[in-house]
């Protein structure tokens, strides 16, 4: 159970009361970007209007305080995924930053000609695309682990892919098309008993549950603050220490140094040595109040509200004919991704719309999953803890008054 009631949640966010062609707001695109309350726009404010300096840098109070304030959300992230140390935590602009920072810095330094990765078909191109880029750089090859009909991954295939060349395994913990949360734990441990890293794309799974890197035994972990309820232009990358201290810098300049001569650079210790430049610590400071916001709601509690919102919007969906929805798998997240009998996904999107229904359209950046799918995209609908079941009958009723429309 909540421990406020969602009227009392709803008020901390101005943006829910606007209205578009004359109809309330129902924002169903948390998939892509949660809206953000009150408490944490404030810390923003805060930020700048008390302890605007730049940090790691000045010997005056400003500047510490806003080093105080980093360094504390880094201890904050630390304690939400339950890393062994804040040098495990490395702030970045977000999961495609975190993403290509191990593509670039690990693939480049300990993957070579021959090697092989293994992606899920599920990824979002935030996951394919820095690998491809390492492949101008180095002859690696990708092997893909496919999906059963219900959208969960099939794991003898994945145990399958395994050569004595496979070097790298990423893919994501929840599909932001599908909802399926993949067994981290399990893919873990295939991949272990093969000595081979994990790289989990956490984008979709941080908003959602409770992360223990340790206890998911993960080599890297990647999410963004704006899907938690946090300002947009923060990520993290959780990296195992021992992996980290052998990883080359990903970008160079001030902060990610010990000592800079022309002759010869030495860096500092992670994490640092992988935050070149003045980091975005007012929204760094600002996500450890989304993350103090999410811990008072209590995520299983989020978590649950948003199931009971998917169930029931699943079954009042699949009464309506010519449903299709993708992606059933057992567990799933709140993601309702379908298409209505044969009418374009943007279509269908435009009309509710004009209902005042904010749904995301298209491919959703997994274009390699709706190839598969033998589609060319959805329409997606997916809830965050200030949704409400009048929203999902606004949403149900709408699709019925719209369905004629595009027969
Ligand atoms: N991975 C997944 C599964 C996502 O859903 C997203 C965002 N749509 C990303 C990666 C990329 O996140 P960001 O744009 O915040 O870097």
């Amino acid at each position: 159970m909540l421990p406020l009631s969602i009227e009392e949640i709803r008020r901390d966010y101005p943006i829910l009361s606007r209205t578009f062609y004359g109809k309330p707001l129902v924002y169903f695109d948390n998939t892509a970007t949660s809206q953000t309350p009150r408490q944490v726009v404030e810390a923003v404010e805060r930020m700048y209007f008390r302890h605007k300096a730049n940090v790691h840098r000045g010997v005056f109070s400003i500047s510490q305080e806003a080093t105080g304030l980093m360094e504390a959300a880094r201890e904050d992230v630390r304690r939400y995924i339950n890393a062994r140390s804040t040098a495990e935590v490395i702030f970045t602009r977000g999961t495609t930053e975190a993403i290509n920072l191990v593509a670039a810095s690990y693939g480049g330094e300990f993957l070579g000609d021959g090697d092989r990765i293994i992606l899920t078909v599920m990824e979002h191109h935030a996951n394919i695309v820095p690998w491809q880029l390492l492949q101008r750089r180095k002859d690696i090859h990708i092997d893909v682990v496919p999906m059963l009909p219900d959208g969960s991954l099939d794991m003898e295939a994945y145990r399958r892919l395994f050569t004595d060349r496979t070097r790298m395994v990423a893919f994501c913990h929840v599909s932001n098309v599908l909802g399926t949360v993949n067994p981290v734990r399990e893919m873990v441990e295939v991949a272990h008993s093969h000595g081979v890293p994990v790289l989990v794309d956490g984008a979709q799974a941080a908003p959602h549950m409770a992360i223990d890197v340790q206890a998911l035994d993960v080599d890297f972990y990647a999410f963004s603050s704006h899907k938690m309820y946090g300002p947009a232009g923060v990520g993290v990358l959780y990296g195992r220490e021992s992996l980290l201290e052998k990883m080359p810098p990903y970008q160079g300049g001030g902060e990610m140094i010990a000592n800079v001569s022309f002759e010869k650079t030495t860096f500092a210790p992670p994490p640092l040595k992988f935050e070149a430049g003045t980091p975005d610590f007012v929204d760094i400071a600002a996500f450890a109040e989304a993350l103090k916001y999410i811990g008072r709601l209590g995520v299983e509690n989020i978590a649950a509200h948003e199931h009971a919102l998917l169930e029931w919007t699943t079954a009042e969906m699949m009464k309506i004919p010519g449903m299709r929805i993708f992606g059933m798998a057992p567990g799933k997240c709140a993601v309702i991704s379908f298409l209505m009998g044969n009418a374009h996904h943007y279509d269908t999107g435009m009309l509710l719309d004009k209902l005042g229904i904010a749904v995301r359209t298209g491919h959703h950046c997994a274009e390699p999953l709706m190839h598969s799918l033998g589609i060319e995209g959805t329409v997606r609908a997916s809830f965050a803890v200030y949704n409400t079941l009048s929203e999902c009958e606004t949403f149900i009723s709408a699709l019925h008054r719209i369905r004629p429309m595009l027969d």
